[in-house]
């Protein structure tokens, strides 16, 4: 059985996150979506609303399951037995960080293997820190996230 795990900040999930999902439960028997707890990074949304928009957005999705882990990501891969990181990329800018990312996580566990899937073009320029930037200032995120956290979202 192929497990996989999508982690990242999901502060909030958007519509590009969702998709990578989406095409990661039709490529593996089961993604966990794993918000990783970084103490360097203060998220605008508290670990447990992520944790409940991204719920709230996969329900619909039997093979998908929302977990969080503080820690290295390759020990939380291999408390779950899955051989498989799902990580998106939009754009040249990702990859460097990207590249650094998973040979680190080879160094570190050799069996884990790193899995990227090209953003579709509508969403290559979506980020979270755009969807904050947008709410802030009152603006309208209805094609940004998931119509499922939209009234969450408002409450930034
Ligand atoms: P991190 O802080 O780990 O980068 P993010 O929540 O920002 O976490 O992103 C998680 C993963 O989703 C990363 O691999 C990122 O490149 C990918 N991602 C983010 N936005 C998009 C998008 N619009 N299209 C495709 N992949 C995306």
């Amino acid at each position: 059985m192929s497990v996989c795990i999508y982690p990242g900040s999901f502060d909030p999930i958007t519509l590009g996150h969702l998709d990578i999902i989406t095409r990661g439960s039709q490529m593996f028997d089961q993604v966990i979506v794993c918000v990783m707890v970084n103490t360097q990074k203060s998220p605008a949304f508290p670990l447990e609303k992520r944790l409940e928009m991204i719920k709230a957005s996969v329900k619909h999705l039997g093979n998908v399951s929302v977990d969080s882990h503080a820690g290295l990501l390759v020990d939380y891969a291999k408390k779950q037995n899955a051989g498989i990181i799902l990580r998106g990329l939009r754009a040249v800018s990702d990859f460097e960080n990207e590249f650094a990312m998973a040979a680190m996580n080879r160094q570190l566990a050799g069996d884990v293997e790193t899995v990227f899937l090209m953003t579709r073009t509508e969403y290559s320029f979506l980020s979270s820190s755009v969807v904050r930037e947008i709410i802030r200032f009152g603006g309208d995120v209805s094609e940004l996230v998931p119509k499922a956290i939209l009234s969450d979202v408002k409450e930034l």
